[in-house]
């Protein structure tokens, strides 16, 4: 069997190692640490601008940990952009709370301004003001972060921004999880940087990664016993993960770069091609990180569908994927409600998913080139 080409695999800088058997030998096996601690440092001085981040077990528990400390509760609305992964939208359940799902828009297939106030409205209009917004910067595209925040001031709605896959993305100069109340990251296996599994919550306040932090460990009251006046969770980042994620942020920019010349590199490909559109930045004021590069194709004048370009892929064992299934169609949201025009809807049909990994290797993308030129060709 030849060799797998991944959609986005780990990428390892070097010295990831180094700081994993610093805690081997200094003992730190377990959820606390240096490690810990110099992770946070450099996400903080990565995001600039007096970011506070609290290193978490995971972008989910991350989300989590936002909607508890904005204090969504039992039969709450939370509003969520529906073109995403499940893991945005799950913890608005893990609260017995209800998502309302929000349509996207065109230009950054995220969650559209107008379909948002929209929904506020008609939220508000049958008695329920919405908690939070959660906004995502999908496949590292920014989100209109400006618009989106109009709307959330206007009507006082907190915005949660998921950032999980736009760590090194940045909007008008400044970077992507430094603009919700609450932001949060992941470090998942398949994200731009990773500590195996992990996550951060990030906010501009100190008490908001205090209490984030104290939430993450069992919530123990300040006595020498163990006391509890709140509910708590295991939600801390391990010493041994922060290693790599220490590691990981040495090459977090160098595989920025390297992510957009992967983007660069289907721009070349189809430039020619009618009918395919790879996914860029609307204007100079999005900087995507390219976690993932993708395409849409409109098959009636390309003469071959996203799914001729899987299935060749596919069959040269290398994996290509449809993009994310909105919220609103999947079957555990069905009774959700939603607002919108059918954007995303028909960015799911048309779309996918491109091999985008940074360490991709030269005779990988020969290949991947060699397909769709055959392909395109035909
Ligand atoms: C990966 C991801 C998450 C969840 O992060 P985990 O660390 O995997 O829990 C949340 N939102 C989006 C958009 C993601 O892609």
């Amino acid at each position: 069997m030849k060799e797998k080409i991944y959609l986005s695999s780990p990428h390892m800088g070097g010295s990831e190692q180094t700081y994993v058997n610093e805690a081997f030998e200094t003992n730190w096996i377990a959820p606390l640490g240096p490690n810990v601690e110099q992770f946070e440092i450099a996400i903080e001085n990565y995001l600039g601008s007096n970011n506070h981040v609290a290193a978490l077990s995971s972008g989910t528990a991350a989300i989590h940990l936002a909607l508890i400390m904005l204090g969504v509760e039992r039969d709450d609305e939370v509003i969520c952009q529906s073109f995403t992964f499940s893991a945005s939208a799950n913890p608005i359940m893990y609260q017995s709370a209800t998502p309302i799902f929000v349509d996207s828009e065109p230009d950054t297939w995220n969650i559209c301004p107008h379909h948002l106030e929209e929904a506020i409205k008609d939220r508000i209009s049958n008695g329920k003001k919405p908690k939070a917004i959660i906004a995502v910067h999908l496949y590292g595209m920014p989100y209109k972060v400006d618009e989106v925040r109009k709307i959330s001031e206007k009507y006082e709605i907190p915005v949660v921004e998921d950032s999980a896959e736009a760590l090194g993305s940045s909007y008008k100069g400044q970077k992507c999880g430094t603009f919700g109340d609450l932001s949060i990251l992941s470090f998942n296996g398949n994200k731009i940087i990773t500590t195996s599994g992990g996550g951060a919550l990030v906010s501009r306040n100190l008490k908001h990664k205090e209490k984030a932090i104290f939430l993450a460990t069992q919530a123990r009251d300040a006595a020498v016993h163990y006391q509890h006046s709140e509910i708590g969770y295991n939600y801390r980042l391990s010493n041994i993960s922060a290693g790599i994620g220490r590691g990981q942020m040495e090459v977090l920019d160098k595989h920025v770069g390297l992510r957009r010349d992967m983007n660069q590199f289907y721009k070349d490909i189809f430039q020619n091609t009618a009918g395919v559109q790879v996914f860029n930045e609307p204007n100079a004021d999005y900087f995507s990180n390219h976690w993932l590069s993708c395409i849409l194709v409109d098959r009636k004048t390309s003469g071959f569908s996203n799914e001729d370009i899987r299935l060749a892929m596919a069959e040269n064992n290398i994996e290509c994927r449809p993009l994310w299934k909105p919220m609103h169609l999947q079957p555990v949201f069905k009774n959700a409600p939603y607002y919108g025009d059918k954007v995303s809807e028909q960015l799911f049909e048309i779309g996918l998913c491109l091999p985008s990994g940074s360490n991709l290797q030269n005779e990988e993308k020969v290949k991947i080139n060699d397909i769709l030129i055959h392909l395109i060709e035909k």
